[in-house]
Parts: structure tokens; sequence; C-alpha cells
């Protein structure tokens, strides 16, 4: 990490006292456990510290140590706004832009407070004060490993702050299987399991504790909502509002279904397309194999990013018209995506 903003950052927590960390809409893993590890270590400092979270996070999370004082902006809008009016210092982790946290947009870019921004996504907005982005990196968690033992503070890593690292380098590296081409992510990883983090109870409860309806929503979208296309490497799957219904649909239900496509030999491109509710339009995940930059697509046609083979975007049409829009671009990417390589 650059020495020079590293000095300055040190510098600016010796004269600050309140802090705010504030991560992405539709947190994940990495967003829940980047913020709480720098959230429990601002807390074993003595600061006033606040988590917050544009909207909620998926259950799977809800075991992990302070997870329950992290504050929701769509249950408690006005005490996240006001948190980010009086912070000295925010730290803005997992996200390159604001637009990323939502209704927390205008309040992050209004307030006052010096953000500091810690993230591995492409192409960072210059709207932060510091900025420590690496994309050649697993995770976020990973970077704030490295922050905290650059800032010091490596001693004051506890089983906890441990256990919220491992849980963001794992779930966005799909456990170890993408984004971690990395000699760094094995040595932190080794770092982290010498807490006696237990892994294996970790994978227990992020990967094994599914209701059965979102099983059966796995099922279903396997058997009756794949759709594969040969000739561009393509695979996508929808979920309307009522597969929603049916499946009694909570946050964080359809996490992973995108990568299922990836598993069939010779498809390259995944895509999800799920509708929100209240009519807010479709989410849209995408995930990619080798130098197809879903990054790229997402960014050029459904108002999104990301990394170069995992991105989300948005569309404000039906949830037909999206599908038809995204078919309709698949012949222009015929060439790209045959001469995908790994
Ligand atoms: P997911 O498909 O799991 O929601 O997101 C995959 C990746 O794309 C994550 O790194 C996430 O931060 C990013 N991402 C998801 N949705 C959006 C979006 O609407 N805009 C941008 N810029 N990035 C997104
Ligand atoms: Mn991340």
């Amino acid at each position: 990490m650059n020495s020079n903003l590293i000095s300055k950052i040190k510098k600016l927590l010796k004269s600050s006292k309140n802090i705010v960390i504030i991560s992405h809409t539709n947190p994940d893993g990495d967003a829940v456990g980047s913020s709480l590890a720098l959230y429990t270590l601002f807390k074993k400092l003595n600061y006033s510290v606040s988590s917050i979270l544009p909207n909620n996070f998926p259950s799977f999370l809800s075991w992990m140590n302070a997870s329950d004082e992290i504050l929701i902006c769509s249950k408690n809008s006005n005490k996240c706004i006001s948190l980010l009016n009086n912070a000295d210092i925010i730290f803005c982790l997992d996200f390159n832009s604001p637009e990323r946290v939502d209704k927390l947009s205008d309040p992050l870019k209004n307030a006052k407070g010096v953000k500091i921004l810690i993230d591995h996504h492409i192409e960072p907005e210059n709207t932060f004060d510091y900025i420590f982005s690496d994309t050649k990196t697993s995770s976020t968690a990973e970077l704030i490993y490295n922050f905290i033992d650059a800032l010091g503070y490596k001693k004051l890593i506890d089983k906890s702050i441990a256990e919220n690292l491992y849980v963001g380098i794992c779930t966005d590296t799909g456990s170890f299987s993408y984004s971690c081409d990395y000699p760094d992510t094995f040595r932190i990883t080794t770092e982290l399991i010498k807490f006696r983090i237990n892994s294996e109870k970790i994978h227990h409860l992020v990967y094994d504790t599914f209701s059965e309806k979102r099983m059966r929503l796995i099922g279903y979208c396997l058997s009756e909502k794949l759709v594969v296309f040969d000739e561009y490497k393509t695979a996508y799957i929808s979920i309307s509002k009522e597969d929603k219904k049916k499946f009694d649909f909570q946050v964080g239900d359809s996490e992973g279904i995108v990568n299922y496509p990836l598993s069939i030999k010779n498809i390259y491109f995944a895509v999800l397309l799920t509708e929100k509710d209240n009519g807010k339009g479709i989410k849209i995940s995408f995930r990619s194999k080798g130098n197809f930059s879903v990054n790229d697509f997402a960014n050029k046609h459904f108002e999104g990013g990301g990394h170069r083979n995992a991105a989300g975007g948005n569309s404000y049409v039906t949830l037909d018209e999206t599908i038809k829009k995204f078919r309709e671009l698949l012949p222009l990417y015929k060439n790209e995506l045959n001469n995908t390589v790994l």
C-alpha cells in the first residue's frame, strides 16, 4: 500500500472521532465481511464508529459477529444520513462509484467527512479523497487486511476480524475457484487460518443453510428457466416476480445461481435476470470465463459494471423486453464469444 497515503490516513485518524463505514447495495460476503472487520478494529480503538448499508444483507451472513450492529438504510434512513453528515471519516468499501449506494448516494456525495475508498473494482470514480484501489486482488477483504497491517494494527486482528475477512475472500472467489491467482490471497488466508477460524464451519454457515424453497428455486431455474445459446457460448436464466412469489423469495436466495450455467462445457457467458419488487425494473448479473469482459458488456448496455468476469447491471423496461434486448445483442458479440480463451 502507498506509504505516503498511509501516513496521511494515520494523521487523519489521530484527529478524528466519528467514523462511518459504508458498502454497496445488495451487500455480499465481501461487502459485509470487509465492513465488519474494519468496524470491529475501530471499535477496539475506541472510535465512535458505525457500519451502514443501503439495504439488508442475506441471512446466510447474519451469524457474523456484530452483524446485528450494522445499520440498514432501507429500515433506518434518517439515522444513516445523519451519521454520514456527522462523520469525520467515511470508509467506502467494495464499490467504485457513489451511485452504488442507492439512496445514500447523494448524502454520501454531500457529506463533508474525508472519503476513503478501499476497493477492487475497475476504474474507481474520482469523487473520493483517498483511493486504495487494486483490481489485481481477490476481494476488498484482502485489501482491508493489508490496510490494517499498513496502519500498524495487525496485532489487533482477532478471531472475529479474521472470520470477517475470510468470508470476504471466500465468497468473492467462489470458494477459491476464481479471482484468486494471486500469492497474496493465499498468504493472507494462511494468516487468517492461524486464528483458528474453523473454515469448515464457516463454509457450512455460508453455503449449507439454504431454506428448502431456496434449494427448489435453484432446481426450478436449472430445469425450467435455463436458456442455452450454443452458437454464442452463452446461457441465461430469468426469475420473474411470479417465480419469486412461488418460492417465497428472500434477499440472497438468487446468490450463486448465475454461476451454474458456466459449469456447462463450452459456456463462457452466463446471465441472470431478476425482476425487482414494486416495478423497480430488472437486476442483471453477468459472469464470464476467460477474456470476455462482462464489465464492458454491463457498462455499455445495462448501466452497470464490476469486474472482468463478474458484473451487474440494471434495466428499467419489462423482463421480456430486457431479455429481448439481451438476445439481440448476442450476435454482435458472436466472434468475441467464440474466440474466448481462458
Ligand atoms: P452481482 O451480480 O453479484 O450483484 O455483482 C457482481 C459484481 O458486479 C460485484 O462486484 C458488484 O459489485 C458489481 N455490480 C453489481 N451490480 C452493479 C451495478 O448495478 N453497477 C455496477 N457498477 N456494478 C455492479
Ligand atoms: Mn468484492
